[in-house]
């Protein structure tokens, strides 16, 4: 790999100590229509490439674009849903750039007049408090093809011996959100970008807008830093990272340009404007291509689209008919679950909101199924290092196993090992209770006989038992547990012991 770490760093807490940081994040989001944003192509992933494309998506001369409607009202739901206006009337214009993912050598953007504008959206930290993010815009565009660069050692075009280029994507639609600069975050920037990111995804999932699968790329942020000596000061130079995929990679990129420009800025250097490329696996990013400036692409309005009117009466509509948002919604479900604040706040940084609403709509109570997400299956994720979502057990399996604890049918002990068994592939809780043979034994026959066995082989405690000394009642408990291999109700067991001796 050519990308180097080599470059001074100042530790982090020193850096934000000394500098104020600020940031800006541009988050493009794949809109998850039927069809592409200006023809009628189909919007598909992981196909044989250049097997979705039309005339307009090739930009082959004469092919006129049509805007996909649908595009149009998501674009306006993201734009409410982040408190902005929407556009009276706005149009769309040509951004001119050679590259060979853009076939026309122009991408179809908006520039001055984007569908939504001037709007702001809460963002929740981990320690409960809010971060309040202002938008800018949010305008709609194209996505480019994939190029892909065979025969180097970075996968970049430097180094490839020849590029491949795959127009399935051209055209697909995207909506792209700017903030404004956020100021007055200090040392928890990168914790606010991590988060900002999440909002946003959380909301596309909400709006039914897009899958915003961030492994798949339908979410992707460039993200903007820069340090200035004081929150008084001028805005300082800024970077933009490019591409950053991942809600951690978001996080340490930003942490890791607050090291490096407060050792640029050390050093008595100006941060230079430019793109960086963020790298996994170094943590760290290296230095991409001098900022263009918006007259570079010599912006003009595109002259084969009308503009865009939407009708008040519609936009209307779209607001009444917006569903409940992640953050309204955390707070009914905290309500209806009665969990306490910081209860809540671990459900919903271990991602485990949605488990416990299908759990409990599965028939676990609220405090159970935060018990089985939260305890045992979240310390088998971490063993394992996945995502709860992606243990094999479903909400499902978990509030069926839940009902037969609340039946009576089995304790809490051997719903454990029934939840071992369903984890391990044996099937559904109902099934694995029978096929182990891990009810509890609620018929007194076979506890009576362990009882009396254990009592003969321990007579001296019987001794003490039946001369009223109850102390050591719980062994002979113990022994009958262990014949039975946990599945006795112990209260049953105890009385019985002690009918028994005074028999
Ligand atoms: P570009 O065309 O360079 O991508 P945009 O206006 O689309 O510019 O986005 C730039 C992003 O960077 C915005 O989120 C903006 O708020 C933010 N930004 C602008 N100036 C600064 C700065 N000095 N430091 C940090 N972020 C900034
Ligand atoms: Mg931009």
């Amino acid at each position: 790999m050519s990308t180097s770490t080599d470059v001074d760093l100042v530790d982090y807490d020193d850096a934000v100590a000394r500098f104020d940081p600020v940031i800006g994040i541009e988050v493009h989001v794949e809109l998850g229509t039927r069809t592409k944003m200006f023809d009628g192509a189909e919007q598909t992933f992981g196909e044989e490439p250049n097997t979705h494309v039309t005339p307009v998506s090739l930009g082959l001369p004469g092919a006129l674009p049509a805007v996909n409607g649908t595009a149009v009202e998501y674009a306006i739901r993201i734009g409410l849903a982040l408190n902005c206006s929407i556009a009276e009337s706005c149009r769309f214009a040509r951004k001119n750039y050679f590259y060979p993912d853009v076939p026309k050598n122009f991408q179809t953007s908006q520039y001055d007049e984007p569908i939504a504008h001037d709007g702001w959206v809460d963002v929740e930290l981990a320690d409960g408090t809010t971060f309040r993010v202002e938008i800018e815009r949010a305008h709609m565009e194209e996505d480019a093809g994939k190029n892909t660069h065979v025969g180097g050692a970075t996968g970049r075009i430097h180094g490839a011996e020849y590029s491949l280029v795959d127009y399935n994507r051209a055209g697909v639609p995207l909506v792209e959100i700017v903030t404004r600069p956020i100021t007055g975050a200090g040392a928890r920037a990168p914790e606010v970008a991590r988060a900002y990111v999440q909002t946003l995804r959380d909301l596309f999932r909400a709006l039914g807008v897009s899958e915003a699968r961030m492994e798949r790329g339908n979410v992707r942020a460039d993200v903007n830093v820069s340090l200035r000596p004081t929150p008084e000061s001028p805005l300082g130079t800024r970077t933009e990272t490019k591409n950053v995929n991942s809600f951690r990679s978001v996080e340490r990129s930003v942490r890791y340009e607050i090291s490096r420009q407060a050792a640029v800025l050390d050093a008595g250097a100006a941060v230079v404007q430019e793109t960086r490329h963020w790298h996994e696996d170094t943590g760290s990013t290296t230095s991409g291509r001098v900022k263009s400036d918006a007259e570079d692409y010599r912006y003009f309005p595109e002259p084969d689209l009308v503009p865009i009117v939407p009708d008040r009466a519609w936009v209307e509509e779209i607001r009444a008919a917006l569903p409940e948002l992640p953050a309204a919604r955390r707070r009914r479900l905290q309500g209806e679950w009665g969990y306490a604040d910081a209860e809540m706040r671990d459900v919903v940084n271990a991602g485990a909101v949605e488990l416990i609403e299908a759990t409990v709509a599965a028939g676990a109570g609220p405090a159970a199924a935060r018990k089985w997400w939260m305890g045992e299956l979240a310390r088998t994720a971490k063993q394992q290092d996945v995502e709860l979502a992606d243990l094999p057990i479903t909400p499902a399996q978990i509030g069926a196993l839940q009902q037969l604890v609340d039946s009576g049918r089995i304790n809490d002990k051997l719903a454990r090992q029934v939840l071992e068994g369903v984890l391990a592939g044996e099937g559904d809780p109902e099934h694995v209770v029978v096929a182990r043979g891990l009810e509890v034994v609620s018929d007194d026959g076979p506890l009576l006989e362990a009882i009396d066995a254990a009592l003969a082989a321990q007579p001296d405690i019987a001794e003490k038992i039946r001369s009223g000394n109850l102390g050591p009642v719980g062994a002979i408990i113990g022994a009958v547990m262990k014949a039975t291999r946990g599945q006795a109700d112990a209260g049953r067991v105890r009385e019985l012991v002690l009918e028994r001796v005074q028999a």
